[in-house]
């Protein structure tokens, strides 16, 4: 069970028990449907909860629509207000997270897109730390691989692309590792299972490009952009080989739930000392610090509810 006592569903908000769909439901029957993840932080000396990036977020949500050819008649802005007006209902004074799903609605048997009704449904929770965020995580290179834009595009949050992320996951959870990163089809790193990955090597910060199955993450984004105009650090997007990640300097992922996740080992290989680097422990906390609102000139990414 939730702690979400309402939800956005068909159109209204309504009691979160309401919220209910067909077993019968394409989307849950085809994977056909998609998702987002938005983060909401709690200002406790403002007493306001401000949400980081929901236009962004919602951009990539109408996107991964479009990709399965959902009409949605929403707007990443009109998105944004109907969370707004849920988080004043639900009343939190805790950080949450907000979890807007569009999906095949319609029941039935015969998997398609077309000519099936595409609804939206927005739910939120408390939510506070995410995984190993402190020490260091142990991460493994993957059995399983990423899944390929031709076979289930990963720019967008597809649900039933989350199937792959949850093989990945479980061998790594059940093996005794905290996370996995996965390669593509060319054997390149992608990701992590619901993380993007950085290495730094030699003072640069590298990640893979928008074209190698990754998900165009906010954070990565966000990442991306304090790197290079705050901390003026050289960002390079280009192709990681499995084993640049055993010898970066420093290694680390990022996420909406998981944030800057230091990673401390590759497969029983320690990456560079063992300890957080001095590129991750400030674009880590420059990213703490934006995100709950201290930055001025990035305020405009938090969005008051
Ligand atoms: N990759 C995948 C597969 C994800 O599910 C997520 C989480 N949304 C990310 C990367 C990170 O994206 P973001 O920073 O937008 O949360």
């Amino acid at each position: 069970m939730t702690d979400s006592n309402f939800a956005y569903f068909e159109g209204k908000i309504v009691a979160f028990g309401d919220a209910k769909i067909s077993i019968a439901a394409h989307g849950l029957n085809y994977g056909t449907a998609a998702f987002a993840g938005i983060r909401g932080y709690w200002d406790e000396g403002l007493k306001k909860m401000f949400l980081f990036r929901p236009v962004d977020h919602y951009k990539r949500f109408l996107s991964a629509a479009k990709i399965l050819a959902m009409d949605l008649n929403h707007t990443p802005e009109s998105l944004t207000q109907i969370t707004i007006d849920l988080l004043k209902k639900e009343q939190f004074s805790t950080d949450v997270y907000v979890r807007p799903l569009c999906y095949k609605a319609d029941p039935g048997i015969g998997v398609r897109l077309h000519d099936l009704r595409d609804e939206v449904s927005i739910f939120a929770i408390p939510f506070g730390h995410y995984g190993k965020n402190e020490d260091g995580a142990h991460v493994t290179i993957s059995s399983w691989r990423r899944i390929d834009d031709n076979v289930i595009p990963a720019r967008g949050k597809i649900s039933g692309a989350y199937a792959n992320s949850a093989l990945i996951k479980t061998d790594a959870i059940r093996a005794g590792f905290d996370e996995a990163l996965v390669l593509d089809h060319n054997g390149h790193i992608s990701e992590g299972t619901a993380m993007n990955v950085f290495i730094v090597r030699d003072g640069e910060l590298i990640t893979p490009p928008v074209y190698e199955n990754i998900l165009e993450g906010i954070t990565r984004k966000s990442i991306i952009q304090l790197a290079r105009e705050e901390l003026g650090i050289k960002v390079v997007e280009r192709s990681i080989d499995r084993t640049e990640t055993f010898l970066a300097d420093e290694l680390f992922l990022t996420g909406t739930a998981a944030q800057v996740m230091v990673v401390n080992r590759v497969d029983h290989r320690t990456v560079g000392t063992g300890k957080i680097g001095p590129i991750t422990s400030a674009l880590r906390s420059l990213f703490d610090d934006v995100a709950h609102g201290k930055v001025e000139k990035y305020r405009h990414w938090n969005v008051e509810v």
